[in-house]
């Protein structure tokens, strides 16, 4: 392909709304183009990328029976009120009337869609187990896009269905699909950690991401030093690496104190001397789920943790079995609850459910809100002066708790979400009718799994770990093009000769060429080349083919090799592995 035949524009400097590497390259590089915040055109060349990713995911996904099909980006609002998730994907999707009044939505994802494209076929055990994939256009209402196209409104993904008629079988899908995505994104050459994760909305018990390794990762994640053992923070189990034992032996009597002003823990810290870890906090949660939680009467509850941690919501979330993590009260919510403002509120006299972090369990004798504005309460013992309805794990782990699965300790890191792996179990099937008959004429439920990797997410995911300064490196995978020749002498037919040339010779192997034959500076040239990244640079000019030097330039480690003509394509054929 010649330069001036295709479109390709470069930048200077990255528009200011680019955080990120990648992002920023992306831009600069031309591939993509906002049209507005979250929606982005993908120029000739990031399409070539994406191309190559999905034909990746094509390869290693037939090589499961899994299905390609294409279900519609547009669905019906009766479809998702089915599951329930017209109104519990909240916000997210985006919904719209047509013509008719009829409503209907952006699909963010196709669980809805597939049990409905399969459910009146799939109808004995025999016809059993199917895995059912498209790659398509998604559409999340998402509140902060950002990022490019890591986190955009609309976007590419491959996502997967699966149908058996057991566990037994739903989960040996669900680790064939595993392995396949390990195959896929070892083929990108990616650095990534497989992570335990939340459900989040899809629902389902067993769930892993597949977590890129990169400081702009939106996800924190946590890391044992010993062992394969890597959670999603969300979900990472919060073990303490050295128990807590309380110096007190006996319980003693409750006092009111009076501790004007001091309304965090950092105050109260300051105020009695005793450190955040051996205060109780008390934080207050709304039940209610739904859009408008305050259409119906208020259904609070109570969390309790030591004054040095943070409450983890996903965790309340899973242990209520809620679908949504849960919102805290308003300041006026707090006081109905408590008769006090936050700052001086406790669990003691609370007519609502109290649910206490582990840390909290071994506590003796500790402050909390009095209930009373100004006032604390000493010396608080739960089983005696309150009760817990439940002691969980409700804190956010963090760096330096003990690993789950040995005596190491967790290291975080941050990680960019590009694949997700769900059980799902019946959760679909009972929703939505899907039953099959098995060997003894007998109506089941079947079992699902749901497999998703955002498309164009990992493409960008793949800049933001292979860069420089200078521009993408990227993996020989997905690079839009192999080599970049930079012809620094358009109109000189005996150069344009050699690089018509040379060009047949290296795509015989079906590599791809991209000439530069703008009439631009060669200087100019080479910081294009640099920038759009593609793995093998040649230089050729009317200078260097008079004295027979041809330069040849690894992009990623720009080592540059001076040779004559005829061993041009070889050095090229080496550099690309064949
Ligand atoms: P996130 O937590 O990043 O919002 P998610 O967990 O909601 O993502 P899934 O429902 O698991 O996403 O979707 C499957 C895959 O689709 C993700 O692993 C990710 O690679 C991709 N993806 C999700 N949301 C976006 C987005 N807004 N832009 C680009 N890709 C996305
Ligand atoms: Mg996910």
């Amino acid at each position: 392909m010649k330069w001036t035949k295709t479109h390709i524009f470069t930048l200077k400097e990255a528009p200011s709304d680019a955080e990120i590497p990648s992002h920023k390259l992306l831009v600069r590089a031309g591939f993509i183009k906002k049209l507005a915040p979250g929606l982005y055109t993908y120029g000739a060349l990031a399409l070539k990328a994406i191309r190559k990713f999905e034909n990746i995911l094509r390869e290693e996904l037939n090589k499961e029976d899994a299905i390609e099909v294409l279900m519609p980006v547009v669905h019906p609002k009766e479809l998702w009120e089915e599951t329930n998730r017209w109104g519990e994907m909240g916000a997210g999707l985006l919904k719209f009337k047509n013509r008719n009044n009829h409503e209907f939505c952006l699909a963010a994802t196709h669980e809805e869609a597939v049990v409905d494209y399969v459910r009146h076929e799939l109808k004995s055990y025999r016809d059993f187990p199917k895995n059912i994939y498209q790659i398509q256009t998604k559409y999340r209402d998402e509140i902060r896009p950002r990022f490019g196209l890591m986190r955009g409104r609309e976007f590419s993904m491959k996502d997967a269905y699966s149908f058996d008629i057991d566990q037994e079988g739903a989960l040996k899908t669900y680790d064939k699909m595993y392995k396949a995505y390990q195959r896929i994104f070892d083929r990108l050459g990616l650095q990534y950690r497989i992570v335990q994760a939340d459900a989040g909305n899809i629902g389902g018990s067993q769930t892993h991401e597949f977590q890129l390794l990169a400081d702009a990762g939106e996800d924190a994640l946590l890391v044992s030093d010993k062992t394969q053992f890597a959670a999603n923070i969300e979900v990472c189990p919060a073990i303490d690496p050295v128990p807590y034992v309380s110096p007190h032996t006996s319980e003693l009597p409750v006092e009111k104190f009076a501790t004007p002003g001091a309304k965090t823990i950092a105050d109260l810290e300051k105020l009695t001397g005793i450190p955040a870890k051996e205060l109780v906090k008390t934080l207050y949660f709304s039940a209610n789920e739904g859009l408008d939680p305050k259409d119906k009467s208020l259904k609070a509850f109570a969390v309790l943790l030591r004054g040095s941690d943070e409450v983890n919501p996903i965790k309340v979330k899973n242990l209520l079995k809620m679908t949504n993590p849960p919102l805290m009260l308003t300041d006026e919510e707090v006081k109905e609850v408590t008769g006090a403002n936050p700052g001086s509120c406790g669990p003691v006299g609370l007519q609502i459910p109290i649910y206490a972090d582990n840390g909290v369990q071994p506590l003796k004798n500790y402050i909390v809100g009095a209930n009373e504005d100004g006032f604390h309460l000493k010396n608080v013992n739960h089983g005696r002066d309150f009760q817990i309805t439940q002691v969980a794990d409700l804190r956010m782990a963090r760096e330096g708790d003990k690993c789950p699965e040995s005596d190491g300790r967790l290291k975080p890191y941050r990680g960019i979400e590009v694949g997700h792996v769900f059980y799902l179990g019946q959760k679909y099937a009972k929703k939505m009718n899907g039953v099959f008959l098995d060997k003894n004429g007998k109506s089941q439920f079947y079992e699902m799994g749901c497999y998703g990797i955002g498309v164009t997410r990992t493409v960008q995911a793949c800049i933001e770990q292979s860069h420089d300064q200078d521009g993408i490196i990227w993996p020989k995978a997905i690079t839009p093009y192999h080599v970049h020749i930079c012809h620094l002498d358009p109109k000189d037919e005996s150069a344009t000769a050699y690089v018509d040339v040379l060009t047949k010779e290296i795509e015989t192997r079906n590599w791809e060429v991209l000439v530069d034959d703008r009439d631009e500076r060669p200087g100019f040239k080479f910081k294009d080349a640099d920038l759009l990244g593609f793995p093998v640079r040649i230089v050729v000019g009317k200078k260097g083919l008079e004295g027979n030097q041809i330069e040849v330039v690894n992009r990623k480690t720009k080592e540059v090799f001076k040779l004559p003509k005829e061993a041009v394509v070889q050095k090229v054929f080496e550099l690309l592995g064949n």
